[in-house]
């Protein structure tokens, strides 16, 4: 047992006694001690903990073990057979290393125990041939796979965590997971350092433990239940603060004043008119819900979802206009610079066609008072000091990337009403916790003249077929995108490798066509012009980063193929995909990944899951299942809410619960930390 658990009592629960009270005052400030302040973190271990987001000690104690190992079997390995998981331990007899397929690595050891040899195999982890030296002493937890005994976490020389029950932490590449579990064991016992931040009445109504034992526990349970009860003390913590910070937003709107719109007028007649369709029962409902909003002098915040294509811009369109109508501004605010101006090219021509000015706004309009009626830009620009005369709307695009500060600053001494608009789909448990103070609207369905994109799965040695089939359709006058795999790494090298993969394919698979190239660090302009020259069917293929994600509006595109598809996020692949699918025309995506056995079991489910539906609120909820804690579909990026340890789907009775009593609890601090 640990110093840290010795110190701590499992209050509430029915074991109080069976440790000493907590000696000393908890000192807070040590939990933001950099993690070089811990015993066997250096340098370098500290800049590679800093990439996993970890910094300070308190990072690493809320670091959330993704699971647990249970106890395994030792046998010897003669007696190794079959397909349970099992710890063998041995000495190493030689090492080797070599290369597989796609970047892969594989480090192979022959250890015998002296009842038999093996040969285990490591995947992607090429550090250990360093640390694997003959005669070493291992001890291993794996199983027999296709290289020899596949080994799932190791010990060297005497330690033994391998075969316990022990956390099994989210690492990277750089770090062995038990470098992670040595560094959470050297910080364990600062979680004394913790004041509770949840008060005893509340704590003992609904017999929680401290918040000290919960995060000692979670780190070291002696078994999965004792874990479970840590993590959900720390759940209820986010999700009591989650209640508690909406509840304050929700109040601190009744106080703010929006002007009444009224009804519908004249303008909104012409635009009904104009619009070349009849828009969807799902529109027309979204519609209803803004105007009962807009007639009231509470601001409106209303979340308007649906999935990509399903028409939602035209629904933010009509907002839009109904704040014109009544001779004031309303501003359109994208997340980047290609998205504003995409979306400024979609509504221009409409807004001239009714007498509506619109202006795109730029760096360059930095700091002038804007008096155009519709007002399109990044949101970065609006909060930098532009002043609009009037705004009574505002529609903010892919809402879920904004930061909470933003979207305060936006709402903050104008009180516009808002219409927040994003093509993720959010699963309705989530929208109700992160969400809570938006009202909701939900475009279901798409127009049904659009078929659903056929999407197919094919591993790298059949790429040649996708192109094939690609140059066919393109001869065909249709339109392509080529997207190139996702790395890690600064917006430059990511352009370059786009420009090279551009290259590479106008000399090679696409010679006989006019290939493009957009990516992040072209100039707007460039950009501008690219889009426009693609539009125009001047280019057959656009080569892209992720930059096409969300805005793009290319009808006669009808082919995407996505390169290294495993490497990005379920809803990232959605997103891209509803690119094309966009006109009447059957549309395809094709999905490039590397050999199936070198792929996660969570790729391989994600890129099933693409192939089988095309439903964003689906595929919303198989994302939810695979990413479990916190991470739900850049949610956590955002800023938005930083969930570590609650889960959406199995917390909903500790949702109800937190919610019961937020209202009692708003003299809470800001934040749970
Ligand atoms: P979203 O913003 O939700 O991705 P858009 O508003 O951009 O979707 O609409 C996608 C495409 O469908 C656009 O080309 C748009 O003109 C068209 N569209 C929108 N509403 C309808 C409708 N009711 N009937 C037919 N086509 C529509
Ligand atoms: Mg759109």
């Amino acid at each position: 047992m640990t110093e840290a658990r010795r110190q701590t009592a499992f209050a509430g629960l029915d074991r109080p006694q069976a440790w000493p009270a907590t000696r000393g005052r908890p000192r807070p400030e040590r939990l933001d001690a950099a993690l070089d302040a811990l015993d066997g973190v250096g340098v370098t271990l500290k800049r590679r903990l800093a990439k996993l987001g970890l910094e300070t000690v308190r990072d690493v104690l809320e670091h959330a073990p993704r699971r647990y190992e249970a106890a395994a079997d030792e046998v010897t390995i003669a007696e190794l057979h079959g397909e349970d998981e099992v710890v063998v331990a041995g000495e190493v007899l030689n090492v080797s290393k070599r290369p597989l397929r796609g970047r892969r690595t594989l480090v192979t050891a022959r250890i015998t125990d002296g009842t038999a040899t093996i040969s285990a195999a490591w995947f992607n982890q090429p550090w250990i041939a360093e640390q694997l030296k003959p005669g070493a002493r291992v001890r291993l937890r794996g199983k027999n796979g296709r290289y020899g005994f596949d080994v799932k976490s190791y010990d060297l020389g005497e330690a033994r965590a391998t075969a316990d029950f022990a956390p099994v932490y989210p690492a990277a590449e750089e770090i062995p997971a038990k470098t992670v579990r040595r560094v959470v064991e050297a910080a364990l016992p600062h979680v004394t350092d913790y004041f509770d931040p949840l008060p005893a009445a509340v704590r003992e109504q609904e017999s929680l433990p401290l918040k000290r034992d919960a995060l000692a526990v979670l780190h070291k349970p002696s078994s999965e239940d004792e874990a479970e009860c840590g993590r959900q003390r720390l759940a209820f913590d986010e999700l009591l603060f989650l209640q508690v910070a909406i509840a304050r937003r929700a109040a601190e709107r009744q106080r703010t004043l929006a002007p009444s719109l009224g009804e519908p007028g004249e303008l909104i007649a012409r635009y009904r008119k104009a619009l070349p369709f009849a828009l969807t029962p799902y529109q027309e409902q979204a519609i209803r819900e803004i105007d009962e909003d807009l007639v009231r002098t509470m601001p409106m915040q209303r979340l308007l979802q649906g999935d990509v294509g399903s028409g939602k811009t035209v629904v933010a369109l009509y907002a839009l206009l109904r704040a014109v109508e009544s001779g004031r501004q309303g501003a359109l605010m994208a997340p980047t610079v290609t998205l504003a101006e995409q979306h400024f090219i979609t509504i221009a021509d409409i807004c001239f066609d009714l007498g509506v000015t619109c202006t795109l706004l730029t760096s360059a309009s930095k700091k002038a008072v804007l008096t155009a009626d519709v007002v399109v830009g990044t949101h970065a620009l609006i909060q930098e000091g532009i002043e609009l005369h009037d705004l009574a709307v505002a529609v903010v695009d892919e809402q879920h990337r904004f930061g909470v500060a933003q979207r305060e600053a936006l709402a903050e001494g104008r009180g516009p009403h808002v219409l927040h608009m994003t093509a993720t789909p959010i699963p309705r448990t989530l929208a109700l916790t992160v969400y809570g103070d938006l009202a909701l609207s939900t475009i279901e369905k798409p127009p049904a003249s659009r078929k659903p994109v056929v999407t197919t799965w094919i591993t790298e040695e059949r790429v040649p077929e996708a192109y094939t089939r690609l140059t066919r359709l393109l001869r065909e006058g249709r339109q392509a995108y080529v997207v190139c795999p996702l790395i890690e790494a600064s917006e430059t090298t990511v352009a370059r490798a786009a420009e090279e993969e551009a290259e590479r394919l106008r000399r090679a698979e696409l010679r006989d066509f006019r290939v493009g190239c957009l990516h992040g660090r072209l100039r707007a302009g460039e950009r501008r012009k690219l889009m426009a020259a693609f539009k125009a069917e001047e280019l057959d293929v656009l080569v892209a980063t992720t930059v096409i994600e969300v805005g793009v509006d290319v009808a006669n595109a009808t082919v995407m193929i996505v390169q290294e598809a495993d490497r990005f996020g379920l809803a990232q692949v959605h997103q891209l995909r509803g690119r094309v699918g966009r006109g009447a025309e059957q549309s395809f995506c094709v999905l490039v990944s590397r050999a199936k056995d070198e792929l996660t079991e969570n790729a391989r489910e994600r890129l099933e899951a693409l192939v089988r539906t095309s439903d964003g609120f689906e595929l919303a909820e198989v994302d939810l299942e695979l990413r479990r804690h916190g991470q739900v579909l850049g949610v956590r990026q955002s800023g938005m809410t930083d969930l570590r340890f609650a889960d959406f789907k199995r917390d909903r009775p500790l949702l109800e619960r937190a919610r019961a009593i937020a209202p009692r609890a708003s003299a809470l601090p800001e934040s749970p930390g």
